[in-house]
Parts: C-alpha cells; sequence; structure tokens
C-alpha cells in the first residue's frame, strides 16, 4: 500500500514515511492510494476477535509489513493496557435502537487516547529503529493535548510541545496537561483561539525548511495513523452489535464532530465495507458542517465559546479528505477548491455532489440548551450521565433516528472532563480518582501572544 496526498504532489510513500510526514509536503493531506476493502466473509471471521487483534488485522491491510508483526502486536498490546477497560470502547445499550460507545476508558478520559496511546508507541518505535529525532508539535482544543502528552510523557528520543488556546479549554483538560513535569513537555498556552492555534501549527508544518530541520512531527488528525487507528471501533461496534444476529442489521453511527477526524473515520470503515446506514455528523453551534450538508456551503463562520470546547473549531482539517473523495479522487479539482477556501473564505458545492453529500452524512448542529436538556433527561430517563459533547451526539441521533434503525453514539469523553456543564445542569457527580487527584497539583505553562515569531522562539529553545 502507498499513501499519495489529496493535492497530488507528493511522490507515493510507504507507510511510516506517511506517518511522519503528518501534513503532505505540498499542503494537502495523505491518504490510501487504494482504499482495501473488507468481505462480508471477512468481517464475519472477526467477530470473536478481542479490541487488539481487531486492530493488528485492520492495520496489516496498511503497513505493508513495515513494521514485523511481533513487534506491532507488542505496541498495540502495550497502548490499550493504560486502558480501565478490557474491551478498550466498551458498548452499552440504552435501548433496543440506541447503543453508546464509550470511547474514554483511556489515561486521559477522551477518546483522543485511543488513537494517540498507538501513535506514542509509533514513534517510539521509529525513534528507535531509525535513530529518528521526533519534535511533536500540535495545537488542540483540549483533549489532543491531554492525550498526546501521555501517550509519550518520558519516551526517551522523543520530545512534545502543545499549544492550547489560553483559558479556552476546561479545568480537567488545562490540569491533565499541566500538571505533566516530564522534561520533554512544553505547554504553551495561547492568548487566542484554537483555530489560531491550528494555523500557527499548519504554517510551521508547511514551513518545509523548518519542519525539516527541527524534525516536526504531528500528532493532529491531519495524520493519517489517528484516521485508521480510530476505524477499529467502529469495526469492533458492528461486530458487538450483530453478536449473534442471523442478518446482520445496518448501523447508523452518531459522532460528534470537530475536526471531521472521527466521523472520517467511520467514512473509511464504510468505505472499507462496513455495513454502515447513516454517518450522522453532530456539531455544536459551530456548525460549519451541518451548514455544508444542508446547502453545499462551506464556510468557517464565528467563533463560538460552547459547552462542548473540544468542538469548537470551524475550519476542519480533516474535510479536505472527504473532499478528496466527494470529487472522485481528482487531486486537481481539490487544490481548486482548497485555493478557493483561500481565497474567497468559502466553497460552494452543488449539483450531483451535493446530493451526494446528502446521501452519505446527516448532519445536526446542537445548541447549547439542547446539550443541557439532554444531559438532564438522559440521566433523570436512563441513568446515563452523557458528557456534553456526547450529548451533541444524542441530540442529533434524536433528530436523524428513524423507526426501525439501530445507533451506536460515540461518547467521546468522560463527564467529569466537563463539570462545568454538568454543574449547569444541577448534577452532582462523582470524579474518578485519576481526575481527583489532578486538583491540587502544580501547573507547568507558559503564556504567549497570539505571534508566531514569539512561538517560534518558544520552540528553538526547547528544542536545544
Ligand atoms: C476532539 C473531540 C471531538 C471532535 O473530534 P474530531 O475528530 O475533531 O471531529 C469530539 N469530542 C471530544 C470529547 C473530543 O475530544
Amino acid at each position: 500500500m502507498q499513501y499519495v496526498s489529496t493535492r497530488g504532489h507528493v511522490k507515493p510513500k510507504g507507510f511510516i514515511d506517511t506517518v511522519l510526514m503528518g501534513l503532505a509536503d505540498d499542503g494537502g493531506l495523505m491518504i490510501p492510494e487504494q482504499t482495501p476493502v473488507v468481505s462480508s466473509e471477512q468481517l464475519q471471521a472477526w467477530a470473536s476477535l478481542s479490541y487488539e487483534q481487531l486492530f493488528l488485522e485492520i492495520f496489516s491491510l496498511y503497513i505493508n509489513d513495515e513494521i514485523p508483526k511481533d513487534e506491532l502486536r507488542a505496541m498495540v498490546a502495550r497502548s490499550y493496557s493504560s486502558f480501565r477497560n478490557k474491551e478498550v470502547t466498551p458498548l452499552k445499550k440504552v435501548h433496543d435502537s440506541l447503543y453508546i460507545l464509550e470511547l474514554f476508558h483511556g489515561p486521559t478520559f477522551a477518546f483522543k487516547d485511543v488513537a494517540l496511546q498507538f501513535m506514542g508507541e509509533f514513534y517510539s518505535y521509529v525513534s528507535k529503529k531509525q535513530g529518528e529525532i521526533i519534535h511533536i508539535l500540535g495545537a488542540t482544543s483540549g483533549d489532543t493535548g491531554a492525550a498526546a502528552i501521555q501517550g509519550v510523557r518520558g519516551k526517551e528520543g522523543i520530545k512534545i510541545c502543545i499549544l492550547h488556546p489560553h483559558q479556552r479549554v476546561s479545568k480537567i483538560q488545562e490540569l491533565q496537561m499541566t500538571t505533566v513535569q516530564d522534561d520533554n513537555v512544553l505547554n504553551l498556552a495561547v492568548k487566542g483561539n484554537f483555530d489560531d492555534c491550528q494555523k500557527i501549527i499548519k504554517d510551521l508544518f508547511f514551513d518545509l525548511k523548518f519542519k525539516g530541520k527541527h524534525h516536526l512531527r504531528a500528532i493532529n488528525s491531519i495524520n493519517f495513523v489517528r484516521i485508521l487507528a480510530q476505524t477499529v471501533y467502529y469495526f469492533y461496534a458492528y461486530l458487538q452489535v450483530n453478536q449473534g444476529n442471523d442478518k446482520p442489521q445496518l448501523i447508523n453511527f452518531s459522532v460528534p464532530s470537530g475536526n471531521f477526524g472521527n466521523v472520517f473515520s467511520g467514512y473509511l470503515a464504510k468505505k472499507m465495507g462496513l455495513p454502515v446506514n447513516k454517518l450522522i455528523i453532530a456539531t455544536n453551534e459551530n456548525n460549519i458542517l451541518e451548514r455544508f450538508v444542508r446547502t453545499g456551503e462551506y464556510k468557517p463562520g464565528d467563533f463560538r465559546s460552547t459547552h462542548s470546547p473540544s468542538m469548537d473549531i470551524q475550519v476542519a482539517s480533516n474535510f479536505e479528505r472527504y473532499l478528496y473523495y466527494l470529487l472522485n479522487e481528482d487531486a486537481e479539482k481539490v487544490s481548486a477548491y482548497m485555493e478557493q477556501l483561500k481565497s474567497e473564505g468559502k466553497i460552494v458545492i452543488t449539483g450531483e455532489d451535493l446530493l451526494k453529500v446528502q446521501s452519505e452524512f446527516v448532519a445536526l448542529g446542537a445548541t447549547n440548551q439542547q446539550c443541557l436538556d439532554l444531559i438532564a433527561k438522559y440521566k433523570s430517563e436512563h441513568d446515563y450521565l452523557l458528557d456534553p459533547h456526547t450529548a451533541c451526539g444524542i441530540a442529533a441521533y434524536e433528530h436523524a433516528h428513524m423507526d426501525g434503525e439501530v445507533t451506536v453514539a460515540l461518547a467521546t469523553a468522560h463527564p467529569a472532563k466537563f463539570d462545568e456543564a454538568i454543574i449547569l445542569c444541577e448534577i452532582e457527580q462523582e470524579f474518578p480518582e485519576e481526575i481527583a487527584k489532578l486538583l491540587d497539583q502544580p501547573q507547568f505553562q507558559t503564556v504567549v501572544e497570539l505571534d508566531e515569531a514569539e512561538i517560534v522562539r518558544q520552540l528553538i529553545d526547547f528544542y536545544q
């Protein structure tokens, strides 16, 4: 399997080089040259596998034996040994037509751990095997940063710097990032919003001289390995729901979305042959994706701060991957659209293409009030405490669901991470011990202005 860029100007690369490249050198995103297809017989044969075994099967379709099997198995085992649940992503049945797939049992209590625990192992492997210096640089709306830091803290040969929007992440998110004391970790709190942070990162990665000189590596979901790791739980959930069913059922997935990474993983799983019915894109009041599905216009709007800060994103970086498939893998067209987005501030999809979008996705942007109402409702009716991101997913499920369908709603975070919203519902929750103990620890972070030159200075200092 080789990987190419959505903009068509990168020579095909193997798996390891693709992961190390992160953002494609031509400014696009890397994607597999062909999508491997899983037959229904093969899918059935996977029904009895553990999460880790399923991970290995799916990865083996993509990595060309670039990592020896035994080594990969050990990496996967280590990645998920830090999860508090043996099943890694357990599925809870709410009622006959709704399941919740809990993706928050990793070290930082959000779904980002599922991919980033593995990514930490991956970078560690490459650093050791190839003598590579690895300088991880990323922007976070809160959860990616915490998960990435946990994935690589204290690992030899790796340094990590994370930009987060100052005072715009939840208290627990901030503590998870800044209470880590290892020397290989630098937290920069930027006086701006997430899109500002992400833009700086994209600029630095696009400066190929800077990227090469400082060995910059990406952990954001522009990195294909994250997308791939996240496809595993779509397969896993499908197989769990259909366990023992003679006639396997098509399934809807409702996905709390920001950068379009998670839902793109679901799209990829479907492209690989997983019998998915609707992919439901749930957003909050930052509803660029909902507007896109409804009207075909993809246009960043005004930034809103909501109860679900990890989804406070207007520019969904993985959208370009979907655009590539929507436009029948025509890299020239993708490049033209992305140019247009840059120059005119929007893209408009019309006609047949828009119908295709609407046949592939349903979307809903939940308001702040809807989100809080649903947290209260599911607590009282089902004794299930939703976090505010998952609540957006449930709002979208309630909007899109039809009789006779089965929906798996992805729970992307544990409610303890977002107590600010839970308190507003007048619900008192007990914190898991791992979170409670963060509250009285010292914090390490550097607050910086929204100024690329200043951030570059901080980085160069850190790399010395
Ligand atoms: C990151 C995140 C999201 C959004 O996921 P994307 O892959 O960026 O679409 C949703 N919920 C939570 C809790 C997150 O941390």
